[in-house]
């Protein structure tokens, strides 16, 4: 038995970039759906360590590019609907830390005050005095600086949650396998349709939109699609859990101020009340080739070296392999900013940072309006309801 349903926008993908583009759409008015194959948010959003950037790329890139300017405006975005008066309300979603620290160790400072100097950074990477400096690096043994930078850290589950409860009938589980796209004469996509076994469904919109990160690729395959090309970027993220474990929210930067520190570092409550600190950066990039055991290892002689005053005792240690999905470019650098591209009426897009996800959606909707798409369907999700049950959203990957 087959059912129709037709929308204006169907969106592929409930990662913070599909949800957060869901939100906007429907309070613009849009009627709008979005399918998930698996949990939501459980690819790269859950895995993310939560920073929402803004000064410290704008300040190493040490430019007033858009992309700059577009990050540099992030934080602001972001506080605003963490306060209820923004594009979205996410007053339920938590903070993890207001503040985000970089540490470099004493033999980097001359030449860090020089690279501060040389890119007007003032007034956007502050140097800690030391009477304020949190409780941890006023016990450090080893000489260095801490830098207070304006990021701050939210709480990716409770993200999810804010960006789900208001559209949770409007978001479905999909079987990706069953899933098929059919084009009408002009080359566009006219419909798809998905199964469930027993009972399938055609559902016919205006624009689809792919937000499905490494999911991107397959969609765009099986829509016939030539021109968005994505790329992916392998980690190797380690946590280490123990309760006695103080929150901690640092870049460690080492000689060449790159814009991978060697070490980035968030803190996490995992579901049995221990502290967990989740280590990304460099130590994850440079480590995909390791085994485990060796990225473990990897890991804890960084800590030691980066703070010999730590005690780890009888942490429990954990990592695991997560891929950076992006859109692939011309030119050998990676994006900066959030992307889409287009072809027939499809969008595909990444945010490329969770920091951006309001920017992406920014981009789509003034596109969206740029070709005169309104909202021309009826909201009538009975038929949907019969067939697709609602995905479950992710944990997180400690617990
Ligand atoms: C380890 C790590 C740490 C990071 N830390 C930060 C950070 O601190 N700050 C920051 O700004 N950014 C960070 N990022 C980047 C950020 O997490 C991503 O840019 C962002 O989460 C991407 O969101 P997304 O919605 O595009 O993709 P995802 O979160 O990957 O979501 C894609 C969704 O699509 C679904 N899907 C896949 N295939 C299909 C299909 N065929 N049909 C339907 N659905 C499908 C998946 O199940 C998934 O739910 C980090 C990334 C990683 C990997």
């Amino acid at each position: 038995m087959t059912s129709t349903y037709s929308t204006d926008i169907v969106i592929f993908g409930g990662g913070v970039a599909g949800l957060w583009l869901l939100n906007r759409l429907r309070s613009n008015g849009f009627h709008a759906i979005l399918l998930e194959a698996d949990t939501l948010g459980g690819g790269q959003t859950i895995a993310s360590q939560g920073i929402i950037h803004g000064g410290l790329k704008y300040a190493l890139s040490g430019s007033f590019s858009a992309a700059a300017q577009a990050i540099a405006g992030m934080p602001a975005r972001w506080r605003a609907c963490l306060q209820g008066e923004g594009d979205i309300d996410l007053r339920g979603c938590r903070l993890r830390s207001e503040n985000y620290y970089m540490w470099s160790q004493a033999g980097f400072r001359s030449r860090l005050k020089t690279f501060l100097g040389s890119k007007s950074l003032r007034g956007r990477v502050e140097a800690v005095d030391k009477s304020a400096y949190p409780e941890f690096f006023k016990r450090a043994t080893a000489a260095g600086t801490l830098y207070q930078l304006p990021d701050f850290v939210i709480d990716t589950e409770s993200l999810l949650a804010e960006l789900i409860r208001k559209q949770e009938n409007h978001i479905y589980r999909i079987d990706a396998r069953s899933l098929a796209f059919y084009k009408n004469n002009a080359g566009d996509i006219d419909h798809l349709t998905v199964s469930n076994g027993d009972h399938s469904l055609r559902i016919e919109s205006q624009q689809f939109v792919f937000c499905a990160g490494e999911g991107n690729e397959g969609l765009v395959s099986r829509a016939g699609l030539l021109k968005p090309r994505s790329q992916i970027r392998p980690l190797h993220m380690v946590y280490v859990k123990r309760p006695e474990l103080p929150a901690l929210y640092v870049h460690c930067i080492g000689g060449s101020f790159s814009l991978t520190p060697r070490l980035t570092i968030t803190s996490h409550a995992a579901a049995d009340g221990s502290m967990v600190w989740y280590l990304g950066g460099e130590l994850a990039e440079a480590g995909i080739n390791r085994s485990a055991a060796d990225q473990v290892a990897a890991a804890t002689a960084l800590l030691r070296e980066l703070f010999p005053w730590l005690h780890l005792g009888d942490a429990q240690w954990g990592c695991f392999t997560i891929n950076r999905a992006e859109a692939k470019l011309d030119s050998k650098f990676r994006p900066d900013d959030a992307l889409f591209i287009e072809e027939a009426n499809v969008l595909v897009a990444w945010p490329t940072k969770l920091s951006l996800a309001p920017s992406l959606a920014d981009k789509l909707i003034e596109h969206l309006a740029a070709k005169s798409i309104t909202a021309i369907a009826e909201d009538n999700t009975v038929e949907l309801d019969k067939v697709l049950a609602q995905p479950k959203i992710a944990t997180a990957l400690w617990n």
